[in-house]
């Protein structure tokens, strides 16, 4: 599966960064369970839903985790045969505890007697995050999620990538104002933290947003490009307009003043 010289799974990472490079978050967005998990508890009515919208330096800790925890620590402590322990999905995922232990020890009693101290660990982590997730929208995808935080490095090089057309965009805000990953996508197309779920896309009055596959945010690129050179020829012609006008009415003047002068005479 990977090197034990460079303490590294080449196949796991080589998919995921492969999924990442098709897709980027749209993975958070309807692929993964545990993010529909939140979804559904979100939904749950309580008697104060709370923004995340203060809390955005709480997104950077899943960063951490990713570095220190996925990372940094399988690589540094290793056993005898060079393996480092999968240290989040140890200690800190409560993906396995909810899909995997659960039900295996509502089926086995067997299993159910074999559960210990990890097990309760990770079952009062899984239990904060159901209370957290009915409160906030998402709060493991925000500021814990490792996966979600290695996706988000993708989201701007990804090919699938959402496009605001700058020209039909009426400023009215909607699509930020609908977005609970808290991203504003008309200043920033590509945030970390847009999980592709097209939310925005439904919220728009004017279908100014559209998802594509393309290549790197060009044709934003392009649109941008189209709309200042259609305000620069816009300005032109107003420019060129005006000088014929002046033009023509300086010529008016002269002409009645020549006639004038001639009557005269
Ligand atoms: S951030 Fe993690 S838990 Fe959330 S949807 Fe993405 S992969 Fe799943
Ligand atoms: S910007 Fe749009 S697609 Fe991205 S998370 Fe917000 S609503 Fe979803
Ligand atoms: S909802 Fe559409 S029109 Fe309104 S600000 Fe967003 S992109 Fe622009």
């Amino acid at each position: 599966m990977g090197s034990s010289k460079f303490s590294f799974s080449y196949y796991i990472t080589g998919i995921l960064i492969l999924i990442g490079t098709l897709l980027g978050r749209f993975v958070c967005g309807f692929l993964c369970p545990f993010g529909w998990v939140q979804d559904l508890l979100n939904k749950i009515p309580f008697p104060k839903k709370f923004s995340t919208k203060k809390l955005k330096w709480l997104r950077y800790v899943k960063y951490g985790i990713l570095i220190v925890m996925v990372w940094a620590l399988p690589a540094l402590l290793q056993n005898a045969v060079g393996m480092g322990d999968p240290y989040f999905c140890k200690y800190v995922c409560p993906q396995g505890i909810l899909e995997g232990a659960i039900p295996l020890s509502l089926a086995d009693s067997s299993i159910k007697a074999a559960l210990g101290t990890l097990f309760t660990m990770k079952f009062s982590i899984l239990a904060t995050i159901v209370l957290l997730s009915i409160m906030f929208y998402r709060p493991f995808c925000k500021w814990i999620c490792p996966l979600g935080a290695f996706y988000s490095l993708f989201n701007r090089i990804s090919i699938l990538q959402y496009r605001v057309d700058k020209d039909a965009c009426i400023k009215c805000g909607k699509c930020a104002r609908t977005c609970k990953m808290d991203v504003d996508i008309t200043k920033n197309n590509a945030s970390l933290e847009c999980i592709r779920c097209g939310e925005c896309i439904k919220a728009c009055p004017v279908h100014a947003i559209d998802s594509k596959l393309m290549l790197i945010n060009r044709e934003i690129a392009k649109s941008e490009k189209v709309a200042k050179a259609k305000t620069t020829a816009g300005t032109k012609v107003a420019a060129g307009t005006k000088a014929a006008t002046n033009a023509k009415t300086a010529a008016d003047t002269t002409a009645k003043t020549t006639a004038k002068v001639v009557r005269h005479k």
